[in-house]
């Protein structure tokens, strides 16, 4: 009888078998001064079949916190009882990263790029590679964002989730909210849905920071997708299902000035509540900032220095729901004292 041919996955032109981990650099453009610049990704086989995952950040090249869920997420013991296959690549623009910022040295976004082209812009070819060598080798999807700089954003979760496989995805994560969007933006996330890879993307904290809890969360959110798919040994108990928004706003600054904040990042806000309030620097005038429709406040600026017209508050509304509460997701997500890892806590404070 012949001999069953392996379950061979190649990425970057190396080969990975199963019950392999492997750490594979895929070569992009050099810089200019001819130094060699990769795209690191490891990948980790279980001996048994299962679905591939892939898990990737820094599409933004300022968008770090990402970064760190995927290295703990590769440190977690957890994996050494895998089915199927993980494909994790922290750094997807590591032009951006390199020089702190969101976009490529051409100039381009590239969440707004794929599916790329291989004769394309700098950042076409790069979405190109993706597309070939790691959705294609893939099944399912998550991609891990944060807010802008000086934004952050309340964890949440960014899926069509008219979509039931990504519902799944989706409610399986465990972020408090998730928001209903279709896009047809050129991202990553819809590009590879329509080659048949359902992704969710996963937004949290602010651009250049780390926040310790929505770290665990994104970490613990990727191993409850892991458990859901059936890559890891999945737990009885259920997350609780997260608020879901079909619809969300923008509250802007009706006058420039000095902001200050009176609600945080989580917070429900009701029609025609002031939510800020901006003053001019000696203080003599004073404009209250008002959320015009109720909703939960899943993103803001932390720059108090405002023009007329900034964005300052992304509101999502949500529909009749149970009650929620936003200290139960910090309490369930915040380390015990004798869990805190000194290495893993970065020099910011805990985001209130
Ligand atoms: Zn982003």
């Amino acid at each position: 009888m012949a001999k069953k041919p392996k379950d061979i996955l190649v990425i970057g032109g190396e080969e990975v078998l199963p019950g392999e981990r492997a750490n594979i650099e895929i070569p992009v453009a050099p810089t200019y001064t001819h130094d060699t610049l990769a795209i690191s990704v490891q990948v980790v086989r279980g001996e048994k079949p299962g679905p591939k995952l892939f898990v990737c950040a820094a599409i933004h090249g300022d968008e770090i916190n990402g970064v760190e869920i995927i290295r703990r997420l590769l440190k977690n013991p957890l994996l050494d009882r895998l089915k199927g296959t993980l494909i994790a690549i922290p750094i997807v623009n590591i032009y951006g990263f390199i020089h702190h910022t969101r976009y490529l040295p051409d100039g381009r976004d590239l969440n707004r790029t794929f599916p790329g082209s291989p004769r394309g812009s700098l950042t076409g070819r790069i979405a190109d590679v993706f597309m070939k060598e790691i959705v294609a080798n893939s099944t399912h999807g998550i991609d891990l964002h944060t807010g802008a700089r000086h934004r952050s954003n309340f964890p949440q979760i960014r899926a069509d989730l008219d979509d039931p496989v990504t519902l799944g995805l989706t409610e399986a994560f465990g972020a408090p909210l998730a928001i209903n969007s279709k896009t047809r933006d050129g991202s990553l996330r819809q590009c590879a849905s329509e080659q048949g890879v359902p992704v969710i993307l996963y937004e949290s904290c602010e651009a250049l920071r780390f926040d310790e809890i929505y770290i665990r969360a994104g970490e613990m959110g990727v191993i409850n997708v892991m458990r859901h798919l059936g890559m890891l040994r999945r737990r009885r108990a259920k997350n609780k299902p997260p608020l879901i928004s079909q619809h969300t706003f923008w509250v802007r600054a009706p006058e420039s000035g000095v902001l200050r904040v009176l609600v945080p990042l989580g917070a429900e806000v009701s029609s025609g509540q002031i939510i800020g309030f901006i003053a001019d620097p000696l203080g003599t005038r004073e404009v209250d900032v008002v959320a015009e429709h109720p909703g939960i406040v899943i993103g803001r600026t932390n720059l108090p220095l405002v023009y007329e017209g900034d964005a300052l508050f992304h509101i999502a509304s949500v529909g009749a729901r149970e009650t929620w509460e936003l200290d139960e997701f910090r309490e369930a997500m915040a380390p015990a004292a004798e869990e805190i890892d000194p290495e893993d806590l970065s020099s910011a404070p805990i985001a209130g």
